[in-house]
Protein backbone atom coordinates (compact mmCIF):
# COMPACT_ATOMS: atom_id res chain seq x y z
CA UNK A 1 0.00 0.00 0.00
CA UNK A 2 0.98 3.47 -0.42
CA UNK A 3 0.89 3.77 3.17
CA UNK A 4 3.36 0.81 4.05
CA UNK A 5 5.38 2.18 1.00
CA UNK A 6 5.41 5.75 2.28
CA UNK A 7 6.90 4.19 5.28
CA UNK A 8 9.14 1.79 4.04
CA UNK A 9 10.88 4.85 2.32
CA UNK A 10 11.54 6.87 5.26
CA UNK A 11 12.97 3.83 6.83
CA UNK A 12 14.85 2.67 4.00
CA UNK A 13 18.63 4.92 4.13
CA UNK A 14 19.09 6.07 0.54
CA UNK A 15 22.88 6.37 0.07
CA UNK A 16 22.41 8.34 -2.96
CA UNK A 17 20.17 10.98 -1.39
CA UNK A 18 22.02 11.44 1.02
CA UNK A 19 25.45 11.91 -0.48
CA UNK A 20 23.26 14.50 -2.86
CA UNK A 21 22.15 15.80 0.42
CA UNK A 22 26.05 16.12 1.90
CA UNK A 23 27.06 17.07 -1.33
CA UNK A 24 24.76 20.45 -1.15
CA UNK A 25 26.29 21.24 2.25
CA UNK A 26 29.74 20.96 0.92
CA UNK A 27 28.73 23.15 -2.15
CA UNK A 28 26.98 25.49 0.26
CA UNK A 29 30.32 25.78 2.65
CA UNK A 30 32.39 26.39 -0.19
CA UNK A 31 29.49 29.30 -1.79
CA UNK A 32 29.94 31.21 1.36
CA UNK A 33 33.68 30.80 1.90
CA UNK A 34 33.74 32.26 -1.73
CA UNK A 35 31.02 35.01 -0.79
CA UNK A 36 33.39 36.01 2.06
CA UNK A 37 36.73 35.63 0.15
CA UNK A 38 35.63 38.03 -2.60
CA UNK A 39 35.81 35.04 -5.18
CA UNK A 40 32.88 36.22 -7.69
CA UNK A 41 34.07 38.13 -10.61
CA UNK A 42 31.86 39.69 -13.08
CA UNK A 43 32.56 39.24 -17.07
CA UNK A 44 31.34 41.55 -19.28
CA UNK A 45 29.74 40.60 -23.06
CA UNK A 46 28.78 43.25 -25.62
CA UNK A 47 24.80 43.71 -26.60
CA UNK A 48 25.45 45.89 -30.48
CA UNK A 49 23.18 48.02 -32.12
CA UNK A 50 21.71 46.53 -35.03
CA UNK A 51 22.13 49.80 -37.31
CA UNK A 52 25.44 51.26 -36.20
CA UNK A 53 26.96 48.07 -35.09
CA UNK A 54 28.86 49.66 -32.35
CA UNK A 55 28.18 48.70 -28.41
CA UNK A 56 25.24 49.81 -26.54
CA UNK A 57 25.18 47.85 -23.77
CA UNK A 58 27.35 45.69 -21.72
CA UNK A 59 25.55 42.42 -19.83
CA UNK A 60 27.17 41.78 -16.33
CA UNK A 61 27.30 37.72 -16.15
CA UNK A 62 29.19 36.67 -13.16
CA UNK A 63 31.55 34.04 -12.44
CA UNK A 64 33.33 32.32 -9.86
CA UNK A 65 37.18 32.26 -9.81
CA UNK A 66 37.38 29.21 -7.15
CA UNK A 67 40.89 28.43 -5.73
CA UNK A 68 41.18 24.58 -6.68
CA UNK A 69 38.45 24.69 -9.71
CA UNK A 70 39.27 27.72 -12.01
CA UNK A 71 36.37 29.91 -13.28
CA UNK A 72 33.31 28.22 -12.91
CA UNK A 73 30.21 29.24 -14.86
CA UNK A 74 26.84 30.67 -13.37
CA UNK A 75 24.75 27.51 -14.25
CA UNK A 76 26.84 25.97 -11.81
CA UNK A 77 26.26 27.93 -8.25
CA UNK A 78 22.92 30.50 -9.21
CA UNK A 79 20.65 27.37 -8.82
CA UNK A 80 21.86 26.91 -5.43
CA UNK A 81 22.16 30.20 -4.14
CA UNK A 82 18.58 31.18 -5.35
CA UNK A 83 17.33 27.84 -3.34
CA UNK A 84 19.47 29.12 -0.51
CA UNK A 85 18.82 32.78 -0.51
CA UNK A 86 22.69 33.69 -1.21
CA UNK A 87 21.90 35.25 -3.74
CA UNK A 88 20.68 38.53 -2.24
CA UNK A 89 24.04 38.88 -1.43
CA UNK A 90 25.83 37.51 -4.27
CA UNK A 91 23.42 39.79 -6.61
CA UNK A 92 24.61 42.97 -4.24
CA UNK A 93 28.38 41.94 -4.91
CA UNK A 94 27.63 41.84 -8.91
CA UNK A 95 25.43 44.92 -8.66
CA UNK A 96 28.52 46.80 -7.28
CA UNK A 97 31.18 45.26 -9.15
CA UNK A 98 29.11 46.85 -12.38
CA UNK A 99 28.69 49.81 -11.26
CA UNK A 100 32.36 50.38 -10.32
CA UNK A 101 33.08 49.20 -14.06
CA UNK A 102 30.66 51.76 -15.71
CA UNK A 103 32.74 54.48 -13.39
CA UNK A 104 35.83 53.17 -14.39
CA UNK A 105 34.41 53.47 -18.33
CA UNK A 106 33.09 56.76 -17.89
CA UNK A 107 36.44 58.08 -16.20
CA UNK A 108 37.93 56.43 -19.43
CA UNK A 109 35.82 58.31 -21.91
CA UNK A 110 33.46 55.93 -22.41
CA UNK A 111 29.79 55.41 -22.54
CA UNK A 112 27.39 52.52 -22.37
CA UNK A 113 24.97 50.83 -20.35
CA UNK A 114 25.31 48.40 -17.80
CA UNK A 115 22.89 45.52 -17.71
CA UNK A 116 22.41 43.19 -14.36
CA UNK A 117 20.94 39.97 -14.05
CA UNK A 118 18.60 40.07 -10.94
CA UNK A 119 16.47 37.19 -9.22
CA UNK A 120 13.51 36.60 -8.14
CA UNK A 121 14.57 36.83 -4.13
CA UNK A 122 16.56 39.60 -4.59
CA UNK A 123 13.22 41.50 -6.01
CA UNK A 124 11.36 40.30 -2.97
CA UNK A 125 13.38 42.02 -0.62
CA UNK A 126 11.14 45.58 0.23
CA UNK A 127 14.16 48.11 0.03
CA UNK A 128 15.86 46.52 -3.04
CA UNK A 129 14.63 49.90 -5.05
CA UNK A 130 16.82 51.65 -1.79
CA UNK A 131 19.77 49.85 -2.39
CA UNK A 132 20.20 50.40 -6.26
CA UNK A 133 19.51 53.71 -5.72
CA UNK A 134 22.34 54.30 -3.30
CA UNK A 135 24.65 52.37 -5.35
CA UNK A 136 23.94 54.14 -8.35
CA UNK A 137 24.52 57.45 -6.09
CA UNK A 138 27.92 56.09 -4.54
CA UNK A 139 29.19 55.49 -8.16
CA UNK A 140 28.32 58.44 -9.71
CA UNK A 141 25.73 57.03 -12.20
CA UNK A 142 22.46 57.78 -13.26
CA UNK A 143 19.24 55.15 -13.50
CA UNK A 144 19.49 55.52 -17.32
CA UNK A 145 22.72 53.79 -17.20
CA UNK A 146 21.73 50.81 -15.90
CA UNK A 147 19.46 48.05 -16.75
CA UNK A 148 18.22 44.99 -15.02
CA UNK A 149 17.27 41.79 -16.46
CA UNK A 150 14.19 39.48 -15.83
CA UNK A 151 12.76 36.52 -16.43
CA UNK A 152 9.29 36.58 -17.99
CA UNK A 153 7.47 34.26 -15.22
CA UNK A 154 9.09 36.61 -12.52
CA UNK A 155 7.61 39.48 -14.17
CA UNK A 156 4.06 37.87 -14.76
CA UNK A 157 4.00 36.19 -11.58
CA UNK A 158 5.23 39.01 -9.45
CA UNK A 159 3.65 40.19 -5.85
CA UNK A 160 2.99 43.89 -4.42
CA UNK A 161 6.44 43.97 -3.44
CA UNK A 162 8.17 42.98 -6.91
CA UNK A 163 6.28 45.07 -8.44
CA UNK A 164 6.64 48.32 -6.09
CA UNK A 165 10.38 47.46 -6.56
CA UNK A 166 10.05 47.60 -10.09
CA UNK A 167 8.18 50.86 -9.98
CA UNK A 168 10.67 52.55 -8.10
CA UNK A 169 13.32 51.78 -10.38
CA UNK A 170 11.79 52.74 -13.51
CA UNK A 171 11.15 56.14 -11.44
CA UNK A 172 14.71 56.67 -11.47
CA UNK A 173 15.48 55.66 -15.16
CA UNK A 174 16.10 52.35 -14.79
CA UNK A 175 15.08 50.22 -17.87
CA UNK A 176 13.77 46.95 -17.73
CA UNK A 177 14.11 43.64 -19.89
CA UNK A 178 13.17 40.13 -20.28
CA UNK A 179 15.50 37.74 -20.57
CA UNK A 180 15.35 34.40 -22.41
CA UNK A 181 11.97 35.11 -23.72
CA UNK A 182 10.19 32.98 -25.24
CA UNK A 183 11.29 29.96 -22.91
CA UNK A 184 8.63 30.57 -20.31
CA UNK A 185 4.70 30.22 -20.52
CA UNK A 186 3.84 33.82 -21.63
CA UNK A 187 0.79 35.33 -20.28
CA UNK A 188 0.93 38.54 -22.78
CA UNK A 189 -1.90 39.58 -21.45
CA UNK A 190 -0.32 40.33 -17.78
CA UNK A 191 3.21 41.25 -19.74
CA UNK A 192 1.67 43.49 -21.52
CA UNK A 193 0.27 45.67 -18.64
CA UNK A 194 3.95 45.96 -17.63
CA UNK A 195 6.15 48.51 -18.56
CA UNK A 196 9.11 46.68 -20.08
CA UNK A 197 11.99 48.47 -22.09
CA UNK A 198 13.40 45.44 -24.08
CA UNK A 199 12.83 41.83 -24.86
CA UNK A 200 15.50 39.42 -25.21
CA UNK A 201 15.05 36.69 -27.22
CA UNK A 202 16.48 33.73 -26.06
CA UNK A 203 18.96 31.69 -28.04
CA UNK A 204 17.36 28.54 -28.28
CA UNK A 205 14.75 30.67 -30.90
CA UNK A 206 17.39 32.30 -32.46
CA UNK A 207 19.88 29.39 -32.74
CA UNK A 208 17.06 27.50 -35.34
CA UNK A 209 16.88 30.15 -37.61
CA UNK A 210 16.33 30.55 -40.77
CA UNK A 211 13.81 27.06 -40.08
CA UNK A 212 11.23 29.49 -37.07
CA UNK A 213 12.00 32.56 -38.87
CA UNK A 214 8.05 32.81 -38.96
CA UNK A 215 7.89 31.54 -35.10
CA UNK A 216 10.23 34.58 -34.10
CA UNK A 217 8.28 36.93 -36.33
CA UNK A 218 4.85 36.41 -34.56
CA UNK A 219 6.79 36.84 -31.29
CA UNK A 220 8.57 40.31 -32.71
CA UNK A 221 4.80 41.18 -33.75
CA UNK A 222 3.72 40.44 -30.14
CA UNK A 223 6.71 42.39 -28.71
CA UNK A 224 5.99 45.74 -30.78
CA UNK A 225 2.81 45.71 -29.22
CA UNK A 226 4.17 45.96 -25.96
CA UNK A 227 6.13 48.56 -27.36
CA UNK A 228 9.25 46.91 -26.25
CA UNK A 229 12.50 46.89 -28.33
CA UNK A 230 14.07 43.89 -29.21
CA UNK A 231 17.33 42.36 -28.68
CA UNK A 232 18.41 39.12 -30.30
CA UNK A 233 20.48 36.76 -28.14
CA UNK A 234 22.80 33.75 -29.09
CA UNK A 235 23.96 35.23 -32.24
CA UNK A 236 27.12 32.92 -33.28
CA UNK A 237 27.10 33.95 -37.03
CA UNK A 238 27.18 36.81 -39.57
CA UNK A 239 23.99 34.86 -41.11
CA UNK A 240 22.37 34.71 -38.20
CA UNK A 241 22.85 38.35 -37.32
CA UNK A 242 21.61 39.68 -40.74
CA UNK A 243 18.84 37.53 -40.07
CA UNK A 244 17.48 38.86 -37.16
CA UNK A 245 18.03 42.38 -38.26
CA UNK A 246 15.70 41.51 -41.15
CA UNK A 247 13.17 40.28 -38.74
CA UNK A 248 13.88 43.91 -37.01
CA UNK A 249 15.71 43.02 -33.80
CA UNK A 250 16.93 46.50 -32.61
CA UNK A 251 20.04 44.82 -30.79
CA UNK A 252 22.14 42.09 -31.21
CA UNK A 253 24.33 39.72 -28.49
CA UNK A 254 26.39 36.29 -29.06
CA UNK A 255 29.62 34.97 -29.63
CA UNK A 256 29.47 37.02 -33.29
CA UNK A 257 29.80 40.43 -31.71
CA UNK A 258 31.69 38.92 -28.70
CA UNK A 259 32.12 36.74 -25.81
CA UNK A 260 31.59 37.39 -22.14
CA UNK A 261 35.24 38.94 -21.22
CA UNK A 262 37.15 40.49 -18.05
CA UNK A 263 36.70 44.11 -17.78
CA UNK A 264 40.18 45.00 -18.65
CA UNK A 265 39.29 43.44 -22.05
CA UNK A 266 36.31 45.41 -22.58
CA UNK A 267 38.13 48.75 -21.99
CA UNK A 268 40.57 47.99 -24.74
CA UNK A 269 38.07 47.06 -27.27
CA UNK A 270 36.24 50.43 -26.49
CA UNK A 271 39.46 52.20 -26.83
CA UNK A 272 39.71 50.29 -30.55
CA UNK A 273 36.07 50.38 -31.85
CA UNK A 274 34.62 53.17 -29.44
CA UNK A 275 30.73 53.02 -28.61
CA UNK A 276 27.51 53.71 -29.93
CA UNK A 277 25.76 56.12 -27.34
CA UNK A 278 25.33 59.49 -26.03
CA UNK A 279 27.07 60.69 -22.85
CA UNK A 280 24.50 60.87 -19.98
CA UNK A 281 25.80 61.68 -16.90
CA UNK A 282 29.67 62.20 -15.49
P1 LIG B 1 21.61 34.93 -19.60
O1 LIG B 1 21.39 36.14 -18.76
O2 LIG B 1 20.59 34.59 -20.59
O3 LIG B 1 23.03 35.16 -20.28
C1 LIG B 1 23.38 34.65 -21.54
C2 LIG B 1 24.24 33.39 -21.42
O4 LIG B 1 24.46 32.86 -22.73
C3 LIG B 1 25.62 33.64 -20.83
O5 LIG B 1 26.01 32.44 -20.18
C4 LIG B 1 26.45 33.86 -22.09
O6 LIG B 1 27.81 33.58 -21.91
C5 LIG B 1 25.82 32.88 -23.05
N1 LIG B 1 25.96 33.31 -24.44
C6 LIG B 1 26.00 34.57 -24.93
N2 LIG B 1 26.12 34.58 -26.27
C7 LIG B 1 26.15 33.29 -26.66
C8 LIG B 1 26.28 32.64 -27.95
O7 LIG B 1 26.38 33.27 -29.01
N3 LIG B 1 26.27 31.27 -27.94
C9 LIG B 1 26.16 30.55 -26.81
N4 LIG B 1 26.19 29.22 -26.90
N5 LIG B 1 26.06 31.14 -25.58
C10 LIG B 1 26.05 32.48 -25.51
P2 LIG B 1 26.60 32.44 -18.70
O8 LIG B 1 27.53 33.58 -18.49
O9 LIG B 1 27.10 31.07 -18.43
O10 LIG B 1 25.31 32.74 -17.81
C11 LIG B 1 24.25 31.83 -17.76
C12 LIG B 1 23.07 32.39 -17.01
O11 LIG B 1 23.37 32.59 -15.62
C13 LIG B 1 22.63 33.76 -17.50
O12 LIG B 1 21.83 33.65 -18.65
C14 LIG B 1 21.85 34.27 -16.30
O13 LIG B 1 20.54 33.77 -16.30
C15 LIG B 1 22.59 33.64 -15.14
N6 LIG B 1 23.46 34.68 -14.54
C16 LIG B 1 24.67 35.12 -14.91
N7 LIG B 1 25.13 36.09 -14.08
C17 LIG B 1 24.16 36.29 -13.16
C18 LIG B 1 24.01 37.18 -12.04
O14 LIG B 1 24.86 38.03 -11.72
N8 LIG B 1 22.85 37.07 -11.32
C19 LIG B 1 21.86 36.18 -11.63
N9 LIG B 1 20.77 36.15 -10.89
N10 LIG B 1 21.97 35.35 -12.69
C20 LIG B 1 23.10 35.40 -13.45
MG1 LIG C 1 20.78 37.99 -19.11
MG1 LIG D 1 19.55 35.88 -21.67
MG1 LIG E 1 19.49 32.97 -22.25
Amino acid sequence: SAKEEGRNRFCTFEPQFYAQFESELENLTSLREGLSKDQFTVHFQPRINARTEKIETLEALVRWQHPRRGLVLPSEFIPLCEKSGLIVELGAKVLRQALKFLQQMKKAGHQSRISVNVSQRQLQEPDFHAFVRAELEKHGCCGSELELELTETLVVDSGEIIRNNLTEVRALGVTIAIDDFGTGYSNFARLSEMAVDYIKIDRSLVMGLPANAGLIQAIIAMCKVMKAAIVAEGIETREIADQMIELGAEELQGYYFGRPVAPEEILTRLEKDGNGRRPCCM
